[in-house]
């Protein structure tokens, strides 16, 4: 089992209240960021482009806490920067946990062992370690831009899941990324003892000083999907929604729900959703009233949302389907019941994609046929070195 059944109960019970309600418009995870540094400098990080007199700012935990009250969610996510270099992150999540939610602490796991070993967590239902690995060993050293990040990361995996800690990856595909390894990816994590993985296209953030490694066309997106989630392996666990997966493998189309995740961070609640910046306001009430959602989604013709495919705008879409109308519960239970989708298109290109060059020399527009691996690997090394 993936997720606690106490879990999904918490989040369906919460769902189906928000709909009695009759609020059209409902977050579903809050994301908490109590700090934008990293002990990493990633290619595709949006976050850590801050000046240093910002990236030495962080929330305290009655920030946090007030916080998660007012926007009401079961779930808390906490991605960051690092939460692991908050000097008060346990403190934080303690809280949270008191308050009731669930708590996923996204982390790049550098920290992770050392932070257990100091005795900061104790292993908690609420509690679950979501680790960023964007991939196999060179595909997420790669990504970081560090080697040996990997191994670090998945030490720390097997450590804390040794002793009982619920462990999630998050992981974000970047263009040019090989289906096939994404495919042993899912075994090495599932070897590893993990939960379940989210996967989720990368976004072109404006503060992105690397604009050219993102997955920008759709059709590339779900074939990519296509080709990663079709024909799965029984043991594969994801942590996300059977239908959020098939609207990625191009199975459903959907419109962004921007609130569904809504962001609090130093600077207040971000307008109007993780990745955009349209500005930020004190409250989350403010959030919800003074954010004019109609200019988001690929309806409007916002040009900022027409190749965006990320979870944290689609999950919720995808979830609230579930919950919105008995064919959206079916298509839910069926997507869980049967989740082989057997395709053998997608096995043919799979194998035609094992034939091409992949991998970070292919990103770094390196050929394929050189005359000198070492040459190719010295180039590499630089090139990570440098970004
Ligand atoms: S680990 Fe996450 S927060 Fe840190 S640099 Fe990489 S993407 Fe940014
Ligand atoms: S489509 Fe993407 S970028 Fe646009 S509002 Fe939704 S989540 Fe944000």
């Amino acid at each position: 089992m993936p997720v606690p059944v106490s879990q999904m109960w918490a989040v369906a019970k919460y769902v189906i209240t928000q709909k009695l309600k009759g609020r059209k418009r409902y977050p579903l995870v809050m994301q908490l960021e109590p700090l934008f540094r990293c002990n990493l400098a990633c290619a595709g990080c949006g976050k850590i482009q801050y000046p240093a007199h910002i990236l030495k700012r962080q929330l305290t935990p009655e920030q946090c806490w007030k916080a998660a009250e007012e926007c009401g969610t079961p779930v808390v996510a906490i991605p960051g920067g690092e939460p692991m270099l908050h000097p008060q992150i346990s403190q934080i999540v303690q809280g949270l946990i008191d308050r009731k939610r669930y708590v996923y602490v996204c982390t790049n796991a550098l920290l992770l062992k050392e932070k257990i070993e100091a005795g900061w967590f104790k292993p908690n239902e609420r509690l679950t370690f979501s680790v960023h690995m964007d991939g196999q060993e060179e595909h997420h050293d790669f990504a970081v831009c560090r080697e040996g990040t990997y191994k670090t990361a998945v030490e720390a995996i097997k450590f804390a899941v040794d002793r009982g800690f619920r462990v999630t990856t998050n992981t974000t595909l970047f263009e040019g990324a090989d289906p096939n390894s994404v495919r042993a990816f899912m075994d090495e994590m599932m070897a590893l003892g993990v939960e379940g993985c989210m996967l989720s296209p990368g976004y072109a953030y404006p503060k992105a000083p690397d604009q050219k490694s993102f997955m920008t066309e759709r059709k590339k997106v779900t074939d990519f999907f296509r080709m990663v989630l079709s024909n799965r392996k029984p043991h594969w666990q994801f942590n996300a929604s059977p239908l959020f997966m098939e609207y990625l493998m191009g199975k459903r189309d959907y419109e962004c729900t921007p609130w569904g995740l809504p962001t609090y961070c130093i600077f207040g609640w971000q307008k109007p959703c993780y990745l955009l910046q349209d500005g930020y306001v004190d409250t989350f009430k403010e959030l919800m009233e003074t954010t004019e959602w109609e200019r988001y989604g690929r309806k409007s013709g916002n040009t900022a949302c027409q190749q965006c495919m990320v979870h944290c705008g689609y999950e919720p879409t995808a979830v609230d389907h579930t919950f919105s109308s008995l064919s959206g519960f079916l298509a839910t239970a069926k997507a869980t019941l049967f989740s082989s989708y057997k395709d053998p298109e997608a096995e043919r290109m799979l194998a035609q994609e094992a034939t091409k060059p992949h991998g970070p020399l292919v990103q770094l527009g390196i050929s394929a046929t050189p005359k000198s691996a070492s040459a190719k690997s010295e180039r590499a090394a630089s090139t990570v070195g440098a970004a």
